[in-house]
């Protein structure tokens, strides 16, 4: 599509925002290459305004900044560091108290999430801040090389497309298909489609991608660019996507309360938004944490809605400022590691993460999908899912692995399925430790996950 009509009709598509989205993309593509100093003035100068803002318009943050140091006292990050920390239950508790009185001429969007733990929030947003979000992901899609209008297929990873929906999509040239972890929908519908016109770009889960990947021969089929979003990417599943698809895999970062926090620039390195977002990760003590692993917390300072200061959103990963081949001075995610709780922990204090479970489970052939679900201090239940009546021997390897590490005071109980349990917002998660909300609970509808 020739560049000025495709503009066009991503404007028509949302007037009011995507006009103003462009703008931000400018703005957006310049700030990219400012200097770190640079940055860091600009990250203070916006954590100044959102903490006024937040002081004076928002009831829960007049009672929990009160004892915060005075604006200007050090840096953005040391600023950050004196101020306490927003917890998922803070939230749920006060999804009301955290909403600003002062919209700034903007609506109130609200929408409510299954947060990482499944158990569900209510977050609110004001058009500014979903017009910020929009121009990040839009720059996000540029590193990759996709532009406005390039022909893009987005595999829905739940419920259903609203004809409205379809018809605004089809505006950006992006053809959306519904759930993707039905074979047959994948090869009577999907499979077809993308033969017939293959898109420049995918986006999706990973989960519902690799259902499709395994479905096709390899380089069946040409698609130069694959976005992943939404659960954790594993090293072999982007190796299995990028030989299957002969392309290169992008993944995004962003959940439903702070989206558009990372994307993987043209050299592979995760860059946060942080023109709009600061990212800190923290050990147990709450002590900031350069190059090792800890807790993730995101300040977002495009939500005036409903501001979000030092929000832990439940993953873990390593921040770096190491200098990126790109040249762009944007912070660098350089490993995540996924939900804190996505672990099993024994008697003994080992824990297990997701992570374990991938890289050693990589090559399974008997099972097509297990989850290991902590049941109590002392049970775990392996759930699966048979690809061969032989799957037993397989089960068998991961109970042992399971008994070696966690001892064998663990009981281990298998049971088999015909398909796993998927979260609210159509997510796996291979492993669910003792505390949070099993996926298999929860069959309301969420909002869908956008990529455009
Ligand atoms: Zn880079």
């Amino acid at each position: 599509m020739h560049r000025w009509l495709s503009t066009v009709m991503f404007v028509l598509c949302n007037p009011l925002q995507h006009r103003a989205a462009l703008r931000l993309l400018d703005a957006l593509s310049r700030s990219q290459w400012l200097s770190r100093a640079e940055l860091d003035s600009l990250q203070a100068f916006r954590l100044d305004r959102l903490l006024d803002h937040s002081r004076r318009t928002v009831p829960y943050y007049r009672q929990a900044l009160e004892r915060a140091v005075a604006p200007g006292i050090g840096t953005c990050r040391e600023r950050l560091a004196r101020l306490p920390i927003l917890r998922k239950e803070d939230v749920r508790a006060n999804s009301v108290a955290l909403q600003s009185s002062d919209l700034r001429g903007g609506r109130l969007h609200l929408s409510r999430t299954g947060g990482s733990t499944g158990e569900p929030l209510t977050v609110a947003n004001g058009t500014a801040g979903l017009i910020a979000a929009t121009a990040a992901v839009l720059r996000g899609k540029e590193w990759a090389g996709v532009r406005l209008g390039d022909r893009g297929v987005a595999i829905k990873a739940h419920g259903e497309i609203s004809i409205a929906g379809r018809l605004r999509a089809g505006l950006v040239n992006i053809h959306p298909f519904k759930s993707c972890l039905s074979r047959e929908h994948l090869l009577r519908t999907v499979i077809p489609a993308l033969s017939a016109s293959p898109p420049r770009y995918l986006t999706g889960y990973p989960t519902s991608l690799l259902c499709l990947a395994n479905l096709m021969e390899e380089r069946e089929l040409h698609i130069p660019v694959i976005f992943t979003t939404g659960e954790m990417l594993y090293a072999h599943q982007r190796e299995i996507l990028e030989r299957k698809f002969a392309g290169r895999v992008f993944d995004y970062y962003g959940s439903n309360e702070v989206s558009a926090l990372a994307f993987e620039c043209e050299y592979g390195c995760r860059h946060i938004t942080d023109e709009q977002v600061v990212l800190e990760v923290v050990d147990d003590a709450d002590q900031p944490l350069w190059d090792v692993s800890g807790r993730i917390l995101v300040t977002d300072f495009r939500n005036m809605a409903m501001p979000f200061i030092r929000y832990e959103l439940g993953d873990r990963g390593v921040l770096s400022r190491a200098p990126c081949q790109c040249g762009r001075h944007l912070l660098v995610l350089k490993e995540l590691e996924g939900r804190s709780q996505d672990a099993i922990r024994g008697p003994n204090g080992v824990a297990l993460s997701g992570v374990f479970f991938a890289g050693r489970f990589r090559n399974l052939e008997r099972i097509r999908a297990y989850q290991v679900v902590q049941q109590s201090e002392t049970v775990v239940e392996l759930r699966y899912v048979s690809a061969r009546p032989d799957a037993q021997t397989e089960v068998n390897e991961i109970v042992a692995v399971i008994r070696e590490h966690l001892g064998a005071a663990v009981r281990i109980e298998e049971r088999c399925f015909d398909t796993l349990p998927l979260t609210r917002t159509g997510k796996t998660r291979h492993v669910i430790g003792l505390g949070t909300l099993d996926p298999g609970k929860f069959t309301a509808k969420a909002p869908e996950l956008k990529l455009h």
